[in-house]
């Protein structure tokens, strides 16, 4: 623990660094205090969103102290980007990895030798590299900070094998305290990756991880290209990313917007390199407006202006999702994250996951269900995010969100409704999935419907003048608010406890739909929107009460607040 007097005057030397070479003048929330405990010699681990300014929380520090600070970076071209842009503010710093000559590793290890070198990035298994640490050892390290540093946890959404050897830092480096840097980390990760790095008595500081100025909606696809392209028009000539399930996908819905007339390029792991990466600089400097890619793209990309984030189909977790969406907006302007999904796209992830170890694939599919629980619960898309993060937010969002903006409504006979859809999944002796369910209440032809017995018919067509996509998204937020259970493999419906409460007529669960409203509604209520009158038509209890039980789900899960530090 640092004294105050020591911890204020870091912070005045800390503050005069940031000035004179980065030109900004104050900190970001919890940039002060990460930087403190690296001036400390403390071990920590910091959790920022995505675009907080992690980097700054090293940065500066190295700037402050004697030595060389090590810092470990998953990529070759963040690294490169990092040290560029460090170059560029006048510090010295470096890089090595497989790129370099060996001329010019020649000359960091030189640099290194004359101690005038303050950063030096490097990759995981590059720094198990003996003689690289033999001239560590040499040079004064003052500490080693490891960014992406969910990639050493196995739990975490992109786990890097090499990450595992950065156990063996501890012992080597025993008396230099170790920082790690991660946007995201549930609290199972967070402990995971204390555990890996060896961290000792870490200071652990939770950054804020709502981003007010972006909002979210969700959508159910019917038209995925027409659903795209209405949010590309509301931007024209501005950044946006489309992120697609699979390389397939971005390739057809790149395609699709040239033809549109947009400019678009593709980014996935199947181009050769040079394409990859130049598409990614195309993007970087306004060449082309989009991105369309999978998952395999933005780890690292520093881009402020991007002014909206697609989703064309379901992320593939919610942590995925908040990393994702949060690269839209990074300058702090408005920005925002429309998600498309549809249920088929939980069969797309299991064959993209399919040659996983089995336990590893139980664990992505279970966070896959978890992430089109979101898009089912109808609550305040930021309190849903964030409280995945052990985080509440006391006030919904406003009109950050769909849900918010009243883009739905309640469904009037919620009561019946849901008594159909119960007593459908009863009579078919709980024996069924979703699908099977709403196609028989629709009144489906389909020959496997008609085929079956006849008692498990007795609620055929209850529904039929409602669309299939309408019931199975009813079934679904059944499902979400804990009526209904999906289980085992093949996620059959089941009646839960409260679920038969409602048979009896003991309890009323909310159903939600889409509002149907004519233009000049919409258009008048957007504009009550602006004039602060956001709540009109909107069904408070409702929302208070769809939101207990979104609070009640997460205690469910063991999410506990967590200490937040922040301005
Ligand atoms: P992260 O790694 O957390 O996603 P970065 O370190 O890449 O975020 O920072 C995101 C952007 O915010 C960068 O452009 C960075 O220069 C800027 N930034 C960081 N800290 C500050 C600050 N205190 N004041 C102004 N801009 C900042
Ligand atoms: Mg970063
Ligand atoms: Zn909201």
């Amino acid at each position: 623990m640092t004294n105050r007097m020591e911890t204020e005057s870091h912070t005045e030397s800390l503050r005069e660094i940031i000035e004179e070479y980065w030109g900004y003048d104050e900190f970001r929330p919890l940039q002060e205090a990460a930087m403190v405990s690296v001036m400390a010699a403390r071990d920590s681990l910091v959790v920022l969103p995505t675009g907080g300014g992690k980097s700054l929380c090293y940065q500066v520090p190295a700037m402050a102290m004697e030595g060389l600070a090590v810092v470990v970076s998953p990529l070759i071209s963040l690294m490169k980007d990092q040290v560029d842009a460090l170059k560029a503010c006048g510090i010295p710093a470096a890089y090595l990895n497989s790129t370099l000559s060996w001329d010019e590793s020649r000359e960091v290890f030189d640099e290194m030798q004359a101690g005038t070198l303050k950063l030096l990035y490097v990759a995981p298994e590059r720094l198990m590299n003996s003689y690289l640490l033999e001239k560590l050892v040499q040079a004064k390290v003052s500490f080693i900070a490891i960014d992406e540093a969910h990639c050493v946890s196995m739990w975490g959404h992109d786990f890097r094998p090499h990450y595992r050897e950065l156990k063996q830092i501890r012992e080597i480096f025993p008396n230099i305290s170790i920082h790690g840097y991660t946007a995201t980390a549930t609290e199972q990760v967070r402990e995971d990756i204390a555990n890996q790095l060896q961290l000792i008595e870490p200071e652990i500081l939770v950054g804020p991880f709502d981003r007010p100025n972006l909002s979210y909606s969700v959508e159910q696809i019917n038209d995925r290209l027409q659903q795209i392209r209405a949010v590309v028009e509301r931007h024209p000539d501005e950044s946006g990313i489309v992120y697609c399930i699979s390389r397939k996908e971005v390739e057809n819905v790149s395609n699709a917007l040239n033809e549109m007339g947009y400019r678009a390029l593709p980014y996935h792991a199947g181009l050769p390199d040079d394409d990859r990466s130049g598409n990614q600089e195309s993007f970087i400097q306004d060449r082309t407006d989009i991105i369309v890619a999978t998952i395999a793209f933005g780890m690292g990309v520093d881009k402020p202006n991007v002014r909206y984030v697609i989703h064309s189909g379901l992320p593939k977790s919610i942590e995925n999702y908040q990393q994702e969406s949060g690269r839209a907006g990074r300058d702090g302007l408005e920005a925002e994250c429309c998600l498309f999904y549809s249920e088929a796209d939980l069969y797309s992830w299991e064959r993209i996951l399919s040659d996983q170890p089995e336990a590893v694939n139980q664990a992505s599919m279970n966070s896959i269900r978890a992430m089109l629980g979101y898009c089912h619960a109808y609550v305040c898309r930021h309190q849903q995010l964030v409280a995945h993060f052990g985080q509440s937010l006391e006030e919904t969002c406003g009109h950050g969100c769909d849900v918010c903006r009243g883009d739905y409504e309640l469904v009037k006979d919620s009561l019946v409704v849901s008594q159909k859809i119960l007593s459908s999944v009863y009579r078919q002796d709980q024996r069924f999935g979703t699908s099977y369910t709403a196609s028989v209440l629709k009144g489906s032809r389909d020959k496997k419907v008609l085929g079956n017995q006849h008692d498990q018919l007795s609620t055929y067509g209850l529904l039929k003048k409602e669309s299939l996509a309408t019931i199975r998204n009813w079934i679904n937020q059944l499902v979400a608010q804990h009526y209904l259970q999906k289980a085992g493999e093949y996620q059959l419906l089941r009646l839960t406890e409260i679920g038969w409460e409602v048979m009896k007529g003991d309890r009323e669960p909310k159903l939600i739909q889409p509002r149907i409203e004519s233009k000049s509604e919409r258009a008048s209520r957007r504009s009550q929107e602006v004039q602060g009158d956001a709540w009109a038509g909107v069904d408070q209890d409702l929302f208070q009460e769809l939101r207990q039980l979104r609070l009640e789900t997460a205690e469910d899960r063991q999410l506990k607040p967590y200490m937040v530090f922040s301005d």
